[in-house]
């Protein structure tokens, strides 16, 4: 059984796949407490499903592009098995993962967008370093959420660090919604000369930020 806090139909709004339609598996729970998270309603509750009831409501939607989330969703070792189904049925998988939990053992053919925890996280000392070491360039996307400059310093860090241009798909550089002036991120980005991405999350302009399960 898997705890579950939502399955929803929607637009994906992050990553390289921002704009394609998208079924959304969001398990419950997350070891970790981000100072920026907008998802703290998966902390706890959630309602217990089997995998085939899972797949059952994957299958109604019918949306070829599935993502598995959470709160962070590898942390119940049975997302595991979830993740090897839905690759087997031959769907599209993103694991979007907060980068505390190992991805080892994740289906080969899923595509891992994996975080990086800057400081204004509060949780940076929890990356879990090999993760970064595990992905692979074409297929898996790395993602930093910037509140500020310290955060987008620790970000060229890692970047330089870990070879993440030649070793990820896609860099992608995210604002923490509402406490970064867009502007000012886009201004280091361009200068900074990274073949990085920045992104904002599409959902919240198209439902604002405060909905979910849309
Ligand atoms: S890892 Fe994700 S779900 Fe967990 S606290 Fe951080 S932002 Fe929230």
């Amino acid at each position: 059984m898997l705890r579950v806090t939502e399955i929803f139909r929607s637009i994906q709004g992050e990553s390289t796949h921002a704009g394609r339609p998208c079924t959304f598996v969001r398990l419950t729970g997350c070891p970790m407490r981000c100072t920026w998270c907008d998802s703290e309603y998966t902390f706890s509750g959630g309602d217990h499903f089997t995998i085939d009831q899972i797949m059952q409501k994957v299958r109604d939607f019918g949306c070829s592009l599935v993502e598995v989330t959470g709160g962070e969703p590898l942390a119940q070792r049975e997302a595991l098995d979830l993740i090897g189904r839905l690759c087997h049925q031959n769907y599209e998988v993103l694991i979007e993962t907060g980068g505390y939990v190992s991805t080892a053992g994740v289906d080969d053919r899923a595509k891992i967008i994996l975080d990086v925890k800057c400081p204004a996280s509060g949780e940076a000392e929890r990356n879990h370093w090999p993760n970064l070491e595990r992905l692979r360039a074409d297929r898996d996307e790395v993602k930093f959420v910037i509140v500020d400059e310290t955060d987008w310093d620790y970000a060229r860090k890692v970047i330089a660090e870990y070879d993440l241009e030649n070793r990820a798909k896609a860099i992608l550089v995210s604002p923490a919604w509402g406490l970064i002036d867009l502007q000012q991120l886009a201004n280091w980005i361009t200068e900074s000369g990274l073949n990085v991405r920045m992104q904002l999350q599409l959902h919240k302009y198209i439902w604002g930020p405060d909905v979910h399960g849309v």
